[in-house]
């Protein structure tokens, strides 16, 4: 693909001595160059001053809508390629939906709460708020320069009352609603810092990454979001979601792991006291596997094991706490499937009514199912393996049956329910567990509930009391924010356990039910991941003071039409953000949706060689690095990262071939989901590109000032033939990039065959009105692509508030290729319903009657009511569009 497209860029280019003066002028006598940085920023003021207006188009819900996002960031302080790359991809798409006529917005806010503000502050011992918002400001004059256009007018932080006393207010709704509660939790406890740490925080030593302690388990109570409510519908309405790709379907599926099953009940019973004392209840969701049960699996903790191990004997439970112990010490979530034979009880097959053993095991969880499972080694891996180590016995129970034209499984030593085919098998079972009352249907899911409860400072203040009479009430939806304290004093204290319950007068309240003035506040902040879970739901309305949004606005505007953001937030963000819109759907405040992202982009990384000196493993940069043998040096293609010194900053490169050729080069490396090798040579190419779609524009200029407007046409045959050419090309470009990957770069690669093609047009026929019109094409497509540099060239040959619109391909045909006929697209309430092949005149024609039933009968459709019909005639892009 490249190769090809690369074949206009065969002449000397440009290196980086590019930027030396004398150089410069030299290039200026083989052609001209254009004045990248003066013509970015000239634009990009310009950009950036109209950019007030959108509060009309977010009211304006007749026409058709586009919600493009890119994730918003977390305020770092610097823009990366990542970052780049990732905002080119909603600013192309931006750009080009609005050119088709679509009323877009492209928001842009910070998730501006979090951890890292709070440690850097106490690095430089100031303030978290003051360190993120000069942040934000930095990387928003970077976002500028790098000439994407976000909807500023719209912008939010996480950080701010005006925001966060609506996350407190989604919170107060999910604890109306009994999704919210609070709970004792194992948390990994700093001893030194006095404060939780969040797994991530611990290296692999168990050690604190901050303090380096080693790090304590300890039982806190904290609030949970009880995501595992909405399991079944997060599970299966993925199959919804056409718009994603598949790897993060499955990714989502993985983690929320819901399965439809049995709960059965098998009988405890006490062999020294001789009877039933108890029930066991295991989740299946092969209850078709009953008959091969060969011993219970329940887990180590669960609330039996006291039971069991009262009155065992002391070498019995020595057993169990070495168990214990090593399962507690364990780092990581490997289990090792290792078990302890409960001694003295034993468990009742209900349907069999075989005795089996019980056994307390590290591979079943706690809070899983019901802590219990059946164990089936003939049929279920890890039981196999269990039971191999331990010597439990193994028993078929289903069989592969083959005849002459299919195979089919089917059950065998299954008492009456032997020969049935599975399905049929796990339905009778089912029914006849239920009629004995040892059995329900159920269903499960392995994903836990969120934790968002976080002893840090620098987040949102949970918004609840507690009153030494009432208990713990939600604040009032009318006191509403709880505000989080500005300053924590100097010098910053942040240590010490929970910074907030060192704020006597956060801390100290007064109940507003009993009036008690002894109640307490809550000191933990919400988790960052709650602030994000909403944020695309209030941009349409972020300055809404009174609600959280307008209900009609999201109505129009939801859903996000397509999200773009990064493998890291595969799973987490992308499941909360669905389990908060459903939730909020539920309630009826987002209407219509029951999911938050029509469509899903995920970018790729942007990588770049690392260079690595073998004798000591110190990281070199690439000007160091030549300096060594390659024997000498380990390279390799990685992740930019500061460690590494592989970084490149984009704004760097800007000042090298400007912001234009920067995002065409990111987007011309290959797929956005692809990672992409960065090698600084790419760009020269597509440097080298632009300044050529420059110079043609230079040379219709003076085409333009020799003769006006009197310039040669084309004869009617070779008018034809290039026409054609030229409309395959712009389909070309046009699919492409209306495809669900959004390709880029074959978007860009075809706009060159495109540019190639006009100039060889130019030899044989010289500047022509046709060639001029086809410039206009090639211009207007790589619009979204290089908007600096195809402003100024709209500027300096037609006008000055030039319109871009999208090449529509009806328009070409209609003008230069259908003889007495013209296509025509018939919308109905703004809506696309088809397109019509008419005579020329109809346009004309005066007689609405006419028109719908020409309308009703090719199209099939059935109009007989409508209040007016709209004839559009846009540079030969016919429409017509009937109001009901
Ligand atoms: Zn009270």
């Amino acid at each position: 693909m490249l190769t090809q497209s690369i074949r206009i860029l065969s002449k000397p280019f440009l290196t980086n001595q590019l930027r030396t003066q004398n150089l410069c002028l030299k290039l200026k006598n083989y052609f001209s160059q254009y004045e990248f940085s003066q013509i970015e920023q000239k634009w990009q003021q310009k950009w950036n001053q109209n950019i007030q207006s959108s509060h009309k188009k977010i009211s304006d819900t007749n026409q058709e809508k586009y919600y493009v996002l890119s994730q918003f960031p977390y305020p770092s302080g610097n823009l990366h390629m990542g970052h780049a790359r990732v905002y080119y991809i909603s600013d192309v798409i931006s750009r080009f939906e609005k050119m088709k006529g679509k009323n877009v917005i492209n928001p842009m806010g910070w998730d501006a709460f979090g951890l890292p503000a709070e440690n850097a502050a106490i690095q430089r011992n100031i303030e978290p708020s003051e360190w993120t918002y000069k942040n934000i400001q930095q990387m928003k004059e970077q976002m500028i320069k790098l000439g994407v256009v976000f909807d500023w007018d719209l912008e939010l932080f996480t950080c701010r009352e005006d925001y966060y006393k609506w996350t407190q207010w989604i919170f107060i709704q999910l604890l109306k609603n009994k999704l919210a509660y609070k709970k004792e939790a194992e948390v990994n406890w700093d001893p030194i810092d006095q404060t939780v740490l969040a797994n991530e925080q611990v290296d692999d030593q168990g050690r604190s990454w901050r303090s380096g302690a080693k790090v304590e388990k300890k039982m806190l109570n904290q609030w949970f979001i009880k995501t595992t409510e909405y399991g079944k519908e997060l599970f299966q309405d993925l199959s919804d979601l056409e718009g994603w790709p598949q790897a993060v379907q499955e990714m989502q599926r993985g983690w929320i792991g819901f399965s439809e099953g049995t709960q059965i009940k098998f009988e405890l019973f006490s062999q020294q006291q001789q009877k039933c004392i108890d029930e066991i209840e295991v989740y299946t969701t092969r209850p078709d596997t009953i008959y091969g049960v060969t011993f219970l699996a329940l887990a180590y903790d669960h609330q039996l094991a006291t039971k069991f191990l009262a009155g065992q004997k002391e070498e019995d439970l020595a057993d169990y706490e070495k168990m214990k112990n090593e399962i507690k010490s364990r780092k990581d979530l490997v289990v090792n499937k290792i078990g302890y034979k409960v001694k003295d009880y034993y468990a009742v097959n209900p349907l069999s009514g075989e005795q089996v053993p019980i056994y307390l095991v590290d591979y079943v969880l706690k809070d899983y199912g019901t802590g219990a499972v059946m164990g089936v080694p003939a049929h279920d891996d890890r039981d196999q393996e269990f039971a191999k180590k331990y010597q439990i016995p193994i028993k078929e129970v289903i069989k592969e049956e083959t005849d002459n034209q299919s195979t089919k499984q089917v059950l065998v030593n299954s008492g009456k329910f032997s020969n049935l085919e599975i399905a049929e098998a796990k339905k009778q079972i089912n029914e006849q567990l239920i009629q004995i009352g040892k059995g329900h249907v159920t269903s499960n899911t392995s994903m836990r509930d969120w934790l968002v409860s976080r002893q840090r400072y620098w987040g949102v203040p949970i918004p609840v009391i507690e009153c030494p009479t009432c208990g713990v009430l939600p604040v009032p939806e009318d006191q509403l924010p709880v505000i989080l304290p500005e300053k924590l004093g100097n010098p910053v204290q942040l240590k010490n356990g929970n910074p907030l319950a060192h704020i006597k007068d956060f801390v100290e309240c007064k109940c507003h039910i009993c009036g008690n003035n002894k109640a307490k506040r809550e000191t933990d902040t919400l988790d960052t991941f709650v602030d994000s879970s909403w944020y695309f739901l209030r941009f349409p309305d972020s300055k809404n003071s009174l609600q959280i949004f307008d209900s009609n606005l999201i109505k129009y505007w939801a859903p996000v039409d397509l999200y773009i953001g990064g493998m890291e937030h595969a799973i987490l963000h992308l499941l909360y953000a669905r389990f908060i819109h459903k939730f909020l759907h539920k309630q009826q405040f987002v209407p219509l949706h029951k999911e938050p992202f029509k469509q899903l982009i995920v970018q790729g990384l942007v990588k770049s060689k690392s260079y690595r000196l073998k004798q000591t493993g110190q990281y070199l940069y690439p000007q160091e690095a030549q300096k060594y043998a390659e024997d000498e040096l380990d390279i390799k293609i990685e992740k930019m990262s500061k460690s590494k010194n592989n970084g490149v900053n984009p704004l760097e490169e800007i000042e090298k071939f400007g912001a234009d050729c920067l995002r065409m080069t990111l987007l011309f490396y290959g797929p956005n989901e692809k990672d992409i090798a960065w090698d600084g040579n790419l760009q020269k190419t597509l440097y080298s590109y632009l300044n050529k779609v420059w110079n043609l524009h230079l040379k219709i200029q003076s085409a333009y000032k020799n003769d006006g407007d009197l310039l040669k046409k084309m004869n009617k045959q070779e008018k034809i033939s290039t026409f054609k050419k030229v409309y395959g090309y712009v389909e070309n470009i046009q699919n492409a990039l209306e495809r669900k990957d959004r390709s880029f770069h074959v978007a860009i690669a075809r706009q060159m065959e495109l540019y190639n093609f006009l100039s060889e047009l130019q030899e044989q026929s010289g500047i022509t009105q046709e060639f001029s019109e086809i410039y206009e094409y090639l211009i207007n497509s790589l619009y979204p692509f290089a908007p600096h540099t195809m402003s100024e060239i709209a500027e300096n040959l037609y006008k000055k508030e030039y319109q871009f619109v999208w090449p529509d391909l009806l328009a070409i045909k209609n003008k230069h290729l259908n003889e007495d006929t013209i296509s025509v697209k018939i919308n109905v309430n703004n809506k696309f319903k088809g397109q019509l092949e008419i005579e020329s005149s109809f346009m004309d024609s005066q007689n609405d009657e006419q028109i719908i039933k020409a309308i009703n009968e090719s199209l099939k459709l059935n109009i007989s009511q409508y209040k007016n019909i709209i004839k559009i005639n846009r540079k030969n892009a016919f429409v017509i569009n009937v109001i009901q």
